[in-house]
């Protein structure tokens, strides 16, 4: 008899599969595609930021984590990597990676682990259906066969990036089983902008002060990277408050984003454009933002003749210039989804799961982990953080 059977064989599923077979669980983990973690080769643009040395409970959706974390943090996921001969290589803002930056190493240290603690691995497997009965699971499997067990951890992930292997099944499963999936919103995606110059704008990246504006409220405001492409904007800014964006957007409500381009204030830009009056006011723009910009600064202040000595502007030329460097409002008009979202936020009712045991309170020996669950982190290593401590403490089966 299998103690447990653990479907999904990604990031969570993985760490699930190694943290009972350390038990002596007999244990079964079963992967769809041909190979295990396949996003995680996806992660860190294919170096894998595995975990951030700042990660806690304020950087997720809800508090829900604690409880795990608690029992399996990031010093302790850095200790089990090391032990299994993954060094780790910080950056910047706690950001952690593989020494080799390679993702595949992630992947390999884990499978061997696996094979030593003689867990079974069967890939290309694909669950259907799953039905509890008499306290056992039955698992259906794609190729008509199924197997039996004590307990069934569901480690499918969300629907983000769903040419990975991602695409929902663990919320149809866990719904037959009688849970509640709350609204699943993309999360960490860039974000589309309607401007005529965004094509000029392309390439341009600096770090700043961005605000989110959602029906004329502002629900979110950071500092941190922007980046403009051809289509719209990106960075880690961007990323962060992408989901809240992306709700707005999907409720139809009215949604901006707000970028500070200069760090000053208006007492000093005034000072400069008053100094700088000999100049044009294209000129007066130089040293002050990037190049790229300055036209499309120039034609939201609404000045077309970019040669105009800054002397010519009228006061109110100069304070609607100043307004948009101090504020540079872009409509947003949407993004690219969950094939563009590097997380799902939303998922598995949390008030349907023992935050200690990661038990579903509703079916016993039935446990979820990463992201099946309705948890989400910012950008930089959180959510695979996620992945590892409740992949880890889903393992241990406790009841
Ligand atoms: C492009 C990209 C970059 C990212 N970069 C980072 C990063 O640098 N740092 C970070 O912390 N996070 C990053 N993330 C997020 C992170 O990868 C995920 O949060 C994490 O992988 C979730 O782990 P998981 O185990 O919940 O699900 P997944 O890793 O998605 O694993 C789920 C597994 O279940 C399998 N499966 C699904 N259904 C079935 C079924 N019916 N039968 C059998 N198997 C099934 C899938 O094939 C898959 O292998 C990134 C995500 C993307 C898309």
């Amino acid at each position: 008899m299998i103690d447990v059977i653990i479907i999904g064989g990604g990031a969570s599923g993985m760490m699930a599969a190694l943290s009972s077979g350390r038990k002596g669980y007999k244990t079964l983990l079963l992967e769809k595609n041909n190979k295990l973690g396949k996003k995680i080769l996806a992660t860190g643009n294919g170096r894998c930021n595995f975990t951030n040395v700042l990660a806690s409970e304020k950087d997720y959706n809800s508090d829900f984590v604690e409880g795990v974390f608690n029992q399996f943090n990031v010093e302790a996921t850095l200790d089990l990597f090391d032990s299994l001969g993954l060094m780790k290589l910080e950056e910047g803002q706690g950001r952690c990676y593989p020494a080799s930056e390679q993702a595949q190493s992630i992947i390999d240290v884990l499978e061997y682990e696996l094979n030593r603690l003689n867990v079974e691995v069967w890939l290309e497997k694909e669950v259907r259906q799953v039905s509890f009965k008499n306290g056992l699971f039955k698992v259906d499997l794609a190729d008509s066969s199924s197997v039996i067990s004590k307990n069934l951890i569901i480690s499918t992930g969300g629907i983000s990036l769903p040419q990975s292997g991602s695409t929902g099944d663990g919320y149809k499963i866990a719904e037959s089983l009688g849970h509640s999936i709350t609204k699943l919103v993309p999360s960490l995606t860039r974000l589309k902008l309607k401007h005529k110059h965004l094509n000029g704008m392309s390439g341009v990246r600096f770090t700043n002060n961005i605000q989110l504006v959602s029906n004329g409220e502002l629900i979110y405001e950071t500092y941190d990277d922007v980046i403009f492409n051809k289509t719209g904007i990106s960075g880690l800014g961007i990323l962060s408050m992408s989901k809240y964006a992306n709700f707005s957007i999907n409720n139809n409500l009215p949604t901006k984003v707000i970028v500070r381009l200069v760090n000053s204030d208006e007492y000093t830009l005034t000072k400069r454009f008053e100094t700088l009056h000999y100049k044009t006011v294209f000129n007066s723009l130089i040293g002050l933002i990037n190049r790229k910009l300055i036209v499309p600064v120039l034609n939201e202040a609404g000045i077309r003749n970019y040669d105009t000595l800054v002397s010519k502007l009228s006061t109110k030329e100069i304070n609607k210039l100043i307004k948009v460097l101090l504020g540079f409002e872009f409509e947003v008009i949407g993004s690219d989804g969950f094939l563009d979202a590097q997380v799902t936020s939303g998922g598995i009712n949390l008030k349907e799961v023992n935050k200690y045991t990661l038990e579903s309170l509703l079916v016993k020996g039935l446990y979820f982990t990463g992201e099946t669950l309705d948890i989400d982190g910012k950008s930089g290593g959180y959510n695979l953080q996620w992945a590892w401590s409740s992949g880890f403490v889903a393992g241990l089966l406790r009841k």
